[in-house]
């Protein structure tokens, strides 16, 4: 068994409409909500929630979802740390948009806690040709964030170990009274000596100044997915910045652009490209020999009589999505030869004289010519 689809998260039918899936996610989020239920794994379930009401809700993330299937949009491949360091790194499609949606729901506001704030997450944005969109790859890309110290494992302190902020007790926030006209009141801002994290290093570590962080460059393995196209983000869970101490780390986005190919052009799950064919191929019929957007050469069989312009299908060897690859559309081109042989020329004599037709007066010009005589005669 796979895990659970987004729709059964939500407890939703495939055919479920907006409207149904926002109610349904109102009512999980509102019962799984951390702050509201205290079960075990209620914090998971309600990211799982939002997870999914964040693909649902969007009709070309959904529409994606639905394509792709469950595996391959929210984890199709794994992401692997080599910067050294303790890090699970994962890989998911793009679920932002999920702050948005508590804002609205819960009012806001209240997010800005006391405590370890996690890191912030980082966009980056790659090129990639078709036959990597197509096809899926691999790619190790160099990203500068903000990596736990390694001289106190992130601690800030030399001992590893952080103790109470003596000056605000814990709690990250100091008392500030403020006088104004209404009076005196006291307004709440976060603790200078701790920065609002409640705790401090025990004794400062030296490398980094306490912070419990470096900047530094890592090697991130990207692995793309087959069927990505420009604008998708794909998540790499915990590869941003680090957060602090006890605090998750943020995510690397990696935005997508695929750069134009010489011979395919990209038609939604279809990849189309072109081929020639003479004029007696395309009234008899003809194999010719095409290339895959993998570099595969198959036969295409050129039925009797195709018309220019004709789209021909390859099934199967379009965008490799893991449910249902895509199509190869080649459109035939019919390429009318500019110059013949003897046997060729007479051969087309015969057919004219076959058809009925009466040859050109300016016989051996070509059309380019005929042109520039009409312009020349204008011009007198
Ligand atoms: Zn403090
Ligand atoms: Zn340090």
């Amino acid at each position: 068994m796979g895990p659970d689809s987004y729709y059964d998260i939500l407890g939703v039918s495939k055919s479920a409409d907006d409207k149904e899936i926002k109610k349904a996610y109102r009512n999980l989020a509102r019962k799984y909500h951390p702050d509201v239920c205290k079960e075990p794994g209620a914090e998971e379930k309600f990211k799982k929630i939002n997870e999914a009401y964040s693909v649902l809700s969007d009709a070309q993330k959904r529409a994606q979802y639905d394509h792709m299937g469950h595996e391959a949009y929210s984890s199709a491949s794994k992401g692997s740390y080599a910067g050294g360091g303790g890090y699970s790194g994962g890989f998911n499609a793009d679920f932002s948009g999920f702050g948005d949606i508590f804002e609205t729901f819960f009012g806001g506001g209240g997010r800005q806690r006391a405590g370890p704030r996690p890191g912030a997450d980082l966009l980056m944005k790659m090129r990639i040709t078709l036959e990597e969109a197509a096809l899926g790859t691999e790619k190790e890309v160099g990203v500068d964030h903000v990596e736990p110290c390694p001289e106190c494992d992130g601690s800030g302190s030399e001992t590893k170990k952080t103790i109470t902020c003596p000056t605000c007790g814990g709690s990250g926030q100091m008392r500030q009274m403020s006088q104004s006209i209404f009076g005196n009141f006291v307004r709440m801002t976060p603790c200078t000596a701790c920065g609002g994290r409640g705790r401090v290093p025990e004794t400062r570590c030296k490398a980094c100044g306490g912070t419990g962080h470096r900047r530094a460059r890592q090697t991130v393995k990207v692995r793309i997915p087959p069927g990505v196209d420009t604008g998708m983000r794909l998540r790499m869970e915990g590869y941003g910045d680090a957060g602090d101490y006890g605090a998750p780390s943020g995510d690397l986005y990696i935005e997508i652009s695929v750069a134009p190919h010489r011979s395919f052009t990209r038609r939604g799950d279809d990849l189309e490209t072109k081929v020639d064919v003479t004029p007696a191929q395309a009234v008899l019929g003809s194999e010719v020999e095409v290339k895959t957007i993998d570099g595969r050469t198959v036969v295409l069989d050129i039925p009797a009589g195709v018309q220019h312009g004709t789209g021909l299908k390859i099934p199967g060897e379009g965008v490799r999505w893991q449910t249902r690859p895509g199509d190869m559309l080649v459109r035939v081109h019919i390429v009318v030869p500019e110059r013949l042989s003897d046997e060729e020329r007479e051969l087309y004599e015969r057919l004219l004289e076959i058809e009925g037709h009466k040859p050109s007066a300016k016989k051996g010009k070509g059309f380019f010519q005929d042109v520039v005589d009409k312009m020349k005669e204008s011009v007198k």
